[in-house]
């Protein structure tokens, strides 16, 4: 294991103590239920864990990244949907207000954001855009005063219960991502309504709906970062949000790998315990090895992000990575999503007939875990970054 400094080992055990009473009671009945109480939200924001990021001065922890995504890897052990949810709401939307915001919108929205006051939401992927964030079509105008905008949102994590959503829009003639800028819409804006709710596979707790938005007027403040500056933010965000999947990714595998390795020791067969055997020896075993490797890479990618601030092609590269932290980021969320995969897979395949009912923990697990291999990026697109960096680097670029 990664060695950890003593602040992350205090906030992981905060983190796993929280989880272990909070959330673990409640995962079945939730994920039967597909929503999260409202109390879910209070009690993450109590211990403080919705300003996670948020500088202090702004009512946050102040946390780095690796300290903060040792805390959504643990809230996400407890209940994979709490940790998309919490780190939607640090990892893409604080993230951005603290990277582009003014220091009035920083002020008016980064302590709301971090009291719980409200939730944020990341509302870019679209029925055309998905990969392709260049085809987003919702568009916004020029009004008096601000900006009127109209079209709709797809798949929007916290998208209902968002007081405060981060919202992509076109607003100049050009096509792809030079075109898009980002706008702060208030959660019950008039004009915006929620027209559809997804029964998703996996993470069913967290909420996934469409959004209409119906010439929704925004002041001119609203306006986060630059006209035409959308894809900046985006991307920043992104790189973010990544290692925020990775870690939601890690909580799930080890939530499994600890299912597995429990039920291989109480479970016999042929007169001895399960985990007796070489076979199942080899899948605990590579649990730990996937888990270890997948994890010291994302805290090893976070400490250079923070250490680059915003630059996201700063960079040595360290030991053989990309020099680019958005390739780097990328590796960190494909190996932790198919590390998560391949452990809640193989934790299903150790319970045998039981691991394939819902009455057991690890079916849950592997929807779960699927989800982390498609949103904020799909693996497929994640290793055309990466490999486009690679190809870049090595022409000297
Ligand atoms: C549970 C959940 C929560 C989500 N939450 C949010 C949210 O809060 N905010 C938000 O904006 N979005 C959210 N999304 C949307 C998510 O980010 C998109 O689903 C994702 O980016 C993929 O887009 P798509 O579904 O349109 O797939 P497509 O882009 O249509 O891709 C379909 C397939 O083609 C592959 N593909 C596409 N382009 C390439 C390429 N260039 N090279 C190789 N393969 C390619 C993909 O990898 C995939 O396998 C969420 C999705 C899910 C499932």
């Amino acid at each position: 294991m990664t060695v950890l400094n003593e602040e992350q080992v205090e906030i992981r055990a905060l983190a796993r103590e929280f989880a272990q009473g909070e959330l673990r009671p409640h995962t079945e009945a939730w994920d039967a239920a597909r929503a999260l109480p409202d109390s879910v939200f209070e009690a993450v924001a109590e211990i403080g864990f919705l300003g996670l990021r948020s500088p202090e001065a702004h009512g946050g922890l102040g946390l780095d990244l690796p300290t903060a995504l040792l805390a959504v890897e643990a809230l996400a052990w407890g209940e994979s949907s709490v940790g998309l949810s919490v780190a939607i709401h640090v990892g893409s939307v604080t993230r951005a207000i603290l990277t582009a915001g003014t220091e009035a919108q920083q002020g008016r929205w980064l302590p709301e954001l971090a009291s719980g006051a409200r939730l944020g939401a990341f509302a870019l992927s679209e029925i055309e855009a998905g990969s392709d964030v260049g085809a987003v079509a919702l568009h916004a105008e020029r009004v008096d005063g601000g900006w009127k905008l109209s079209g709709e949102k797809r798949w929007v994590t916290n998208g209902e219960r968002a007081g405060l959503l981060l919202v992509f829009a076109r607003t100049g003639p050009e096509s792809g991502v030079a075109g898009l800028s980002v706008f702060l819409v208030e959660g019950g804006s008039e004009g915006l309504r929620v027209t559809g709710r997804e029964r998703t596979l996996g993470m069913c707790a967290s909420q996934t709906v469409t959004l209409a938005f119906d010439d929704v007027q925004v002041p001119d403040d609203a306006l986060l970062g630059e006209e035409g500056g959308g894809w900046d933010v985006a991307r920043d965000a992104l790189v973010h949000g990544r290692l925020f999947v990775a870690a939601q990714a890690l909580g799930i595998a080890q939530a499994a790998q600890e299912h597995a390795l429990r039920y291989a020791a109480e479970r016999e067969q042929f007169g001895r315990s399960l985990d007796a055997f070489g076979g199942i020896q080899e899948k605990l075993a590579g649990m730990a090895i996937r888990i270890a490797q997948a994890r010291a890479f994302m805290l090893e990618t976070a400490a250079r992000v923070d250490a680059a601030g915003a630059d996201l092609g700063a960079g040595e590269g360290g030991l053989h990575q990309p020099a680019s932290l958005e390739a780097a980021a990328a590796m960190a969320k494909v190996t932790a999503s198919e590390a998560a995969m391949w452990v809640a897979d193989e934790a299903v395949q150790i319970f045998g007939g039981y691991g394939y009912m819902r009455d057991y923990p690890v079916e849950k697990l592997m929807r779960d875990a699927k989800g982390t291999e498609i949103y904020e990026g799909t693996n497929e697109v994640l290793r055309w970054i990466i490999s486009r960096e690679l190809v870049r680097e090595a022409a000297g670029g």
